[in-house]
């Protein structure tokens, strides 16, 4: 199976180049796509501005002609883009729903599109839109999840007839049908997570996720100049690499290849070596990678005799969940709780804790800035004893799992640590 991004969607030559490498392995194909590049940006522009309708006449034009040469099936979806911007300027704006049916146009206007260009090469290529193909989520629109045993039966049958005849299906990314019926959309980035979520229901051996760009790196390149290319991961540390900050997979993406046993392979479309394969962990591959996620805020709850009162955490995460703050980070120890929070969540956090620090005479500090600097990698809490001592000095909250170390440390330090983990864990590992 093949997914292609919206970047690697520019070059639709090289597309059908690689497409057809795919099939001279006589392999059944089926390919995802998201959106063009830009596509879904400029049609959530149009929603943030939901009576502009001069603004909304432009979007819809441009998006037009980023798809040059569309079918009469696809030039209907243009159409529905259309209606879609007038029923948001009417309403004067859109509900999660309503916001996710006219986004998912994007991915639609990019099947019919690609499967054009595909067919014109000579590819037996066929658009299907996946919210018809039966791919079922939860009703959570704007980061709604794929529901598995539910989406099974459809979507096995419905690919394995096209696949029968000879057809290459190109499937929509980023958005399913939700259990009211209704188009519900996986999230930004979501259409790597519809692939592979695909490849695990129809039982693909392989899953490549083709970006235009795209290298696997032990830490980002602007902030160490000697970071180095990771050629594979552990279904685990990709997992945790994407919810760590490394954008490159959407954080869902993982889970389900997973537990099918579906080997991911991240590549590059125009430079072939940059390619990472995502598969089960091996003993004798000790992968080392740093990523940084800045401009956090953290808290601290201060709770007198801490140990004493049963169900403090459970209290704090469950008053913090229901005020819809989600927590990137939680340190505890008997009498102190960090909380890291991204800053729009400060306010609502502290309030939401109001109770708590009413009842329990706790006190909250802060907030503190605060970068969060993680070492990624399976076996990596065996490297503990490498952690040079000035990384640490300073740092406002530390964990570890066997896969993880991570540090939150002053935000100005941010750089400076990353630089020092990499020196210590990667490079200075003469490996
Ligand atoms: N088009 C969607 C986005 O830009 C989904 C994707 O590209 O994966 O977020
Ligand atoms: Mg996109």
């Amino acid at each position: 199976m093949l997914k292609f991004g919206g970047a690697s969607l520019a070059d639709p030559a090289r597309v059908l180049e690689d497409i057809e490498g795919a099939r001279s392995e006589r392999a059944p194909l089926v390919v995802v796509a998201s959106a063009r590049e830009g596509v879904t940006d400029l049609l959530l522009d149009g929603l943030a501005h939901p009576r502009a309708r001069a603004r909304h006449r432009e979007i819809v034009r441009a998006v037009r002609e980023k798809h040059p040469g569309l079918p009469a099936a696809g030039k209907r979806h243009v159409d529905r883009l259309r209606r879609l911007y007038d029923s948001v300027a009417t309403l004067g704006g859109a509900d999660p729903a309503l916001s996710d049916r006219l986004l998912s146009q994007g991915e639609r206007l990019a099947v019919h599109w690609l499967s054009a260009q595909l067919r014109a090469g000579g590819v037996p290529a066929a658009p299907v839109e996946a919210d018809h193909l039966g791919l079922i989520t939860d009703n959570a629109y704007g980061a709604s999840c794929v529901l598995f045993d539910r989406s099974r039966p459809a979507v096995r049958r419905g690919l394995g007839r096209m696949l029968g005849r000879g057809l290459v299906p190109v499937v929509t990314g980023y958005f399913g049908r939700s259990l009211e019926g209704r188009v519900a959309t996986l999230g930004r980035g979501g259409s790597d997570y519809a692939a592979s979520a695909i490849g695990a229901l129809i039982g693909a051996s392989r899953v490549e996720l083709v970006k235009r760009h795209v290298s696997v790196l032990s830490a980002d390149p602007t902030v160490v100049s000697s970071a180095r290319p990771i050629l594979e991961l552990s279904y685990e540390e990709a997992e945790e690499l994407a919810q760590f900050g490394a954008r490159v997979l959407h954080p869902l993406t993982i889970e389900p290849a997973r537990a099918e046993g579906v080997v991911l392979r991240v590549r590059s479309l125009e430079d072939p070596t940059h390619a990472t394969t995502i598969g089960p962990s091996r003993a004798e591959r000790r992968n080392r990678a740093l990523t940084m996620l800045p401009h956090l805020r953290m808290l601290r709850i201060r709770v007198p005799g801490g140990r004493q009162r049963p169900g403090i955490v459970a209290e704090v995460s469950h008053r913090l969940a229901a005020a819809g703050v989600n927590l990137v980070q939680l340190y505890t120890s008997s009498a102190l709780l960090c909380l890291v929070v991204e800053p729009p969540m400060v306010v609502p956090a502290i309030r939401a804790l109001a109770p708590v620090t009413r009842e329990a005479a706790a006190m909250v500090e802060g907030p503190s800035r605060v970068t969060l600097v993680t070492a990624i990698g399976d076996g990596v809490l065996d490297d503990l004893g490498r952690v040079p001592a000035r990384a640490v000095r300073g740092a406002e909250g530390f964990s570890a799992t066997p896969r993880a170390l991570s540090l939150a440390v002053p935000e100005n330090r941010g750089a400076a640590v990353l630089r020092e983990l990499h020196a210590a864990l990667v490079t200075g590992r003469g490996g």
